[in-house]
């Protein structure tokens, strides 16, 4: 069975890269019929914080990716690393190194000097030196051949191992180093796949050698290019590096950020559209594109409408009095208001924001409008007539249609100033609707209140 986790480091929230890699690993398991484990990389008591760790599972809960497992915490885990790193030195797949920060210093420097790459040189690696606490344990890493392996997104990889070193595994102050712990849970979690960004490629190189050494089985192992900004830059806070539950503050849809985020570097075909559900279908490690992908707000807001104008006006409501606190039901035919901004809105907050003229008076005044005196007469003629008529769609649009024409007037000579007596902005839904949906008592005080002196 596939087995795969993510294995973030609660030492920030959760952003999109992260949220992508999170998805991918997900999809793909449940794709295979498989589970997907969660692991908090928590070792750096410094930096990891419990708030990240609640973030973190948040922001998973909200778009809906489930765990198979309570959440392992690595942590927790620390003796039996240490018991595991002893056992490799034991067995000589390890050693000791007492080598102090002076000697170490002169390494670098002598290497530099030579215009080497700066790396541990083995000076302990055949001293059978005996472990004393305050030394590290050093992985004796192969010195010939390469280190390989088949990425299931970029193909072979493989690095010299001239290019490594023999890493620590084992602290002075006697804690396992990342690359040790990573690749001992992955034995005990029984991963089947790691799927992780492409800044690990290295480490995986790193992890598999421990592995053979550990005499495990070595996981299948898919990177995942990076997600830049537009401007081909590292992602800044600007760009979505930001936390994951500040999409859903602005007033995202977890749906609209999942289909967009597996659009990011994956396709399947023509198709744009895909449901949660239907991804945990279909979803194929091949279909992942091989170079990095850019990050595009545009892209991510038209997804986040698309699916604004899937749901129910109920649903509307609903989600945007959550959102903002804004609730369309305390106003008549607040089920066709929210429906009507839904369809030029990229956020839930961008609904709420809009509605503002919905909820109060915006109390213009006709003189303010800079349009030709003469015209006043016309909109009170305009809104004599209005009286009469019955406020449904139809007639409503016959009327302007007609008043337009008995006036010689072209619509934007009615409808810009209307739109902003009725409003307050410039930039609204279409007239007649507008009028339908204030209704006729409020459609003519609005305008009365614009003509009077
Ligand atoms: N904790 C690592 C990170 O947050 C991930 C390690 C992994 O996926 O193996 O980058």
């Amino acid at each position: 069975m596939i087995i795969t986790r993510f294995a973030p480091s609660p030492t920030g929230h959760l952003h999109l890269g992260g949220a992508r890699t999170a998805l991918f690993s997900y999809l793909f398991a449940k794709a295979n019929k498989g589970k997907f484990l969660l692991r908090f990389e928590d070792t750096d008591k410094e930096r990891s914080k419990e708030e990240y760790v609640e973030s973190i599972l948040k922001s998973l809960d909200w778009m809906k990716i489930k765990l198979d497992s309570d959440p392992v915490y690595q942590s927790r885990l620390v003796n039996k690393h240490k018991e595991l790193a002893f056992d490799l030195y034991k067995k000589g797949f390890a050693y000791a190194c007492d080598c102090n920060e002076k000697t170490l210093t002169k390494m670098r420097e002598e290497q530099i000097a030579k215009r080497q790459k700066p790396k541990y040189n083995g000076l302990n690696r055949n001293r059978n030196i005996k472990y004393e606490e305050g030394m590290v344990l050093r992985f004796k890493f192969p010195l010939k051949g390469v280190s390989k392996f088949n990425d299931l997104i970029l193909g072979d990889i493989a690095i010299n191992n001239k290019e490594f070193d023999d890493f620590i595994i084992l602290r002075s102050d006697g804690s396992p180093t990342y690359n040790f712990s990573a690749a001992v849970d992955d034995m005990d979690m029984n991963i089947t796949t790691v799927i992780r960004g492409d800044d690990h490629i290295t480490n995986t190189h790193k992890q598999i050698n421990v592995l053979d050494a550990l005499g495990a089985t070595i996981p299948s192992y898919a990177h995942l290019p990076m997600v830049l900004a537009e401007s081909g830059k590292r992602l800044s806070k600007r760009d979505g590096a930001k936390d994951i539950l500040d999409y859903k503050k602005d007033g995202y849809l977890s749906d609209a950020l999942i289909n967009y985020l597996v659009r990011l570097g994956w396709s399947y075909g023509e198709e744009e559209i895909f449901s949660l559900d239907k991804l945990t279908k279909i979803f194929k490690l091949d279909h992942v594109n091989s170079s990095p992908s850019k990050y595009s707000q545009d892209l991510l807001d038209w997804y986040n409408n698309k699916y604004l104008n899937l749901l129910t006006s109920e649903e509307l409501i609903l989600k945007v009095k959550e959102n903002s606190g804004t609730d369309f039901n305390q106003i008549d035919k607040g089920d066709l208001a929210i429906s009507l901004l839904a369809k030029g809105a990229n956020s839930l907050n961008q609904i709420s924001d809009e509605s503002i003229y919905f909820f109060e008076e915006p109390k213009i005044k006709f003189d303010s409008l800079n349009i030709d005196t003469n015209k006043r007469k016309l909109f009170a003629e305009f809104n004599k007539q209005l009286k009469e008529i019955d406020f449904e769609k139809i007639s409503i649009e016959r009327y302007i249609k007609e008043f337009l024409q008995a006036n010689d007037l072209k619509f934007p000579e009615l409808g810009k100033p209307l739109r902003i007596i009725l409003t307050g902005k410039e930039n609204a839904p279409s007239i007649s609707e507008l009028l339908l949906i204030l209704g006729k008592e409020t459609s003519l005080k609005r305008i009365e209140y614009s003509l009077d002196d």
